[in-house]
């Protein structure tokens, strides 16, 4: 089952307790790609610049990951620069450089305009909602990421493109800001009445939350002895829970519940190395065999 995504392709700046990284490929869709492609073949709107060389592209070689939708533009590519506090629980950003991304217009080849899955990655809402009226079927599954950003900026543009999504996957702070409710239960009615039927919020450190107008899911965080880069997390999760939902073919009560539980697996991996270094790596039975231990740490019996 096909899933696209649009998001940023970046080089990073990383600085956390553990150490540095100066220059290392990441960005929403990288990270996103290589976690969904682990469940189904993944399709990746997104542009970079000339500093994006073989090296790079090298990172998504191997997997079912399509690149004809990676525009290559003169300029250099997105640069995000982030440190973290102590205990990784803050993120300050040092730089954010857009450079090629300031004009990024996606634009879907013409062998991605049947994907029936859809992410639409923390861009400018028009250019998400640009994306959507380039697919020529009825979409089956389309999640939407977004920011404060563009909850401030852009309300009205956010809005129509949250009337085409089904699956919103955004942070606490960001729901709260969203929709005005410090309450995430009553936050989450207000978003149904935006369009999205199911809401993700990812809370970091403690798991995510998944709020249904039918019924709630919560996963905790995998516990892990060491955190060492906290950066692609959200957009790791969002690749593993929608490369899932792809994977499977269709909504319902029983595949959402998995899907939260492989997206929390899969960036439980993303955070163990710096930037792309442990998802790069990572192999389907790794993932299965955390699941497993998932499913240890939070069931019981009543
Ligand atoms: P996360 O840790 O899940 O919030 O994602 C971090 C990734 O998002 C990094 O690899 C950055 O390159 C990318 N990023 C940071 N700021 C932005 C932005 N304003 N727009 C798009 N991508 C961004």
């Amino acid at each position: 089952m096909s899933l696209l995504v649009v998001g940023s392709v970046a080089f990073d700046a990383i600085e956390t307790p553990f150490g540095k990284a100066d220059r290392t490929l990441g960005g929403a869709a990288s990270y996103f790609a290589l976690a969904a492609s682990l469940f189904t073949p993944v399709r990746v709107v997104a542009i970079v610049g000339e500093d994006f060389t073989e090296k790079e592209q090298a990172v998504f070689r191997g997997r079912p990951i399509d690149l004809s939708g990676l525009q290559r533009a003169p300029g250099k590519t997105f640069f995000w620069a982030g440190r973290y506090s102590q205990n990784m629980n803050e993120r300050t950003t040092l730089a954010t450089e857009l450079n090629v991304f300031a004009d990024f217009q996606p634009t879907l080849p013409v062998t991605y305009q049947n994907s029936s899955n859809v992410f639409l990655g923390n861009i400018d809402p028009s250019l998400q909602r640009s994306v959507l009226r380039q697919i020529r079927r009825k979409t089956k599954i389309v999640g939407l990421d977004t920011m404060n950003y563009w909850i401030e900026r852009t309300p009205a543009e956010l809005r129509e493109t949250l009337k085409h999504t089904h699956i919103l996957m955004i942070n606490d702070e960001e729901t709260r800001q969203l929709t005005g409710e410090h309450n995430l239960l009553r936050a989450a009615k207000h978003v149904f009445r935006m369009g999205p039927r199911t809401l993700v919020v990812k809370r970091g450190e403690h798991g995510a939350l998944m709020i249904h107008d039918n019924f709630m899911f919560s996963v905790p965080a995998f516990p892990l002895e060491e955190v060492h880069d906290p950066t692609g997390a959200g957009d790791s999760f969002a690749g593993g829970f929608m490369g899932y939902l792809a994977a499977a073919g269709r909504i319902n009560e029983q595949t959402l519940r998995r899907a939260m539980v492989y997206g929390s697996v899969v960036g439980s991996f993303t955070v163990e190395r710096f930037g792309l270094d442990r998802l790069a790596k990572l192999k389907r039975r790794e993932i299965e065999s955390r699941a497993r231990r998932f499913w240890k740490l939070t069931s019981f019996q009543l």
